[in-house]
């Protein structure tokens, strides 16, 4: 039996995509979990294009998600082998030099053709079932500007032969050019390699997702602060689900459970509340150093050097989807009243809607600031010091001012635990400024 290999096949002409991540994932779970091997081929045909920068950040990419190629190459180092395939065809009589039909007079640089048997292709498709296709109308398509440049059909069916790919897993947009590189399969007495083409991956509103829907490449969800288990995690979801319920997946089980066969066919939504709600899976299940380490470098130094700042962390742990969420949390305001006075609106300080009158707020803040002044200082002690006096003056009433002049922001934590967290002394100043500044 011969043993399986799949290969991912990016072009390094842009940054990894995460649609290119997900099929050289699913390209490694089918080799992993039939003992065969992952091929990385770097496609840098087109030398004008190609850049030595994406072809890292892809390496990047793939080595920080944790799919791991047995073997990478590139097809320009495949060149001399490419050159002998070009011959081989030539001198078999299926490709000829020819003149490219350019409309302009002049220059007429000669290129190379495939001789197109026009025969209907017919191909396994593991997803797809049997495919049949006509090649009428591709007619004696180009396979090289030139013996020494070698066009991408031609080098994609050299280098899965010549590198023993049983499996070409890609992108359903791949799909036309399957008959193409059948063709030149056949003319070369090649085995033809057994295909899946996946379904696209769509944004919401169900078009190929592209820039304009937002992040498209890996590095962008690496700098927004996924952790790289829900990313990978979540690009396994994208036309593939477990028979069970449960979708949280290491990459171990992945290898075990999935299953190229149940691969749908239909077109894949991105959708980001989905990739969130993973994410946050595998932010709850971090410890305590572990989300330390995971939001350093989005964290504002203040609360880095909190005295409470795991009381901090604990909160944000429970208010972010992905770290980058925190450096929105700051811009917003919504981080500063951990270690700053706050600035207070004093039209606020009643509440944000109807507010009661003045002097009744001035008297609920005075009669906190003396509840708090004889009480201990856990989150408890707090609410338990004010609570009934909140329940009995509405609990809008107290709270919302208790609240609101400690943090001086729309959105904080409840007022106990942020009184917890800025200490006695603390509370009551700021409790104390909100007063004196209704009078
Ligand atoms: N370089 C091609 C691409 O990026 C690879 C397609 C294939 O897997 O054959 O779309």
């Amino acid at each position: 039996m011969t043993s399986i290999k799949t290969r991912i096949a990016p072009s390094p002409t842009g940054y990894l995509h995460v649609g290119t991540a997900r099929t050289a994932l699913f390209n490694y779970l089918f080799a992993k979990q039939n003992k065969g091997e992952f091929v990385l081929r770097i496609e840098d045909t087109d030398k004008e294009r190609s850049t030595k920068e994406f072809e890292d950040d892809i390496k990047e990419g793939l080595s920080w998600l944790g799919i791991e190629w047995d073997h990478t190459h590139t097809q320009q180092a495949e060149m001399e082998h490419h050159k002998k395939v070009l011959e081989e065809l030539i001198e078999k009589g299926a490709a000829y030099v020819s003149q490219e039909e350019v409309k302009k007079e002049g220059d007429r640089p000669e290129v190379i053709r495939f001789k197109n048997p026009k025969t209907p292709i017919t191909f396994k498709d593991i997803i797809r079932g049997e495919v049949t296709m006509e090649t009428e109308s591709l007619g004696d398509f180009v396979i090289a500007k030139d013996m020494e440049s070698p066009l991408y059909h031609l080098a994609v069916v050299a280098d899965d032969a010549n590198h023993n790919v049983t499996h070409v897993i890609r992108g359903e947009d791949g799909i036309s050019n399957t008959p193409r590189q059948i063709l030149i399969q056949q003319a070369l007495g090649y085995k033809t390699p057994i295909y899946a083409h996946l379904p696209l991956i769509l944004a919401p509103d169900k078009t190929k997702l592209s820039k304009r829907h937002g992040a498209v490449s890996i590095i962008e969800y690496k700098k927004m602060g996924y952790l790289k288990e829900a990313l990978l995690n979540y690009l396994v979801l994208l036309g593939w689900h477990p028979k069970g319920e449960e979708e949280i997946l290491s990459l171990e089980e992945m290898i075990k459970l999935f299953s190229l066969e149940s691969v749908q066919k239909g077109g894949a939504i991105f959708d980001t509340e989905k990739l969130n709600w993973i994410n946050r899976h595998y932010v709850g299940n971090l410890n305590e150093s572990e989300f330390e380490k995971y939001i350093q470098n989005y964290v504002p130094e203040e609360i880095i050097n909190h005295s409470k700042k795991e009381a901090i962390y604990e909160l944000l742990k429970e208010r972010i989807d992905k770290a980058s969420d925190i450096q929105e949390l700051h811009e917003n305001g919504e981080l500063s009243y951990y270690y700053k006075e706050p600035a207070l609106d004093t039209d606020l300080i009643g509440g944000n809607k109807k507010a009661p009158p003045k002097e009744e707020t001035i008297r609920h803040l005075e009669a906190l600031i003396e509840a708090l002044n004889n009480a201990e200082f856990t989150k408890e002690d707090i609410k338990n010091a004010v609570w009934s006096y909140a329940e009995e003056h509405g609990r809008g009433n107290v709270l919302w001012p208790m609240r609101y002049s400690l943090s001086g922001a729309p959105k904080s934590p409840d007022p106990f635990t942020l009184a917890e967290i800025l200490g006695k002394e603390e509370t009551i100043k700021r409790l104390t400024k909100a007063c004196n500044a209704l009078q």
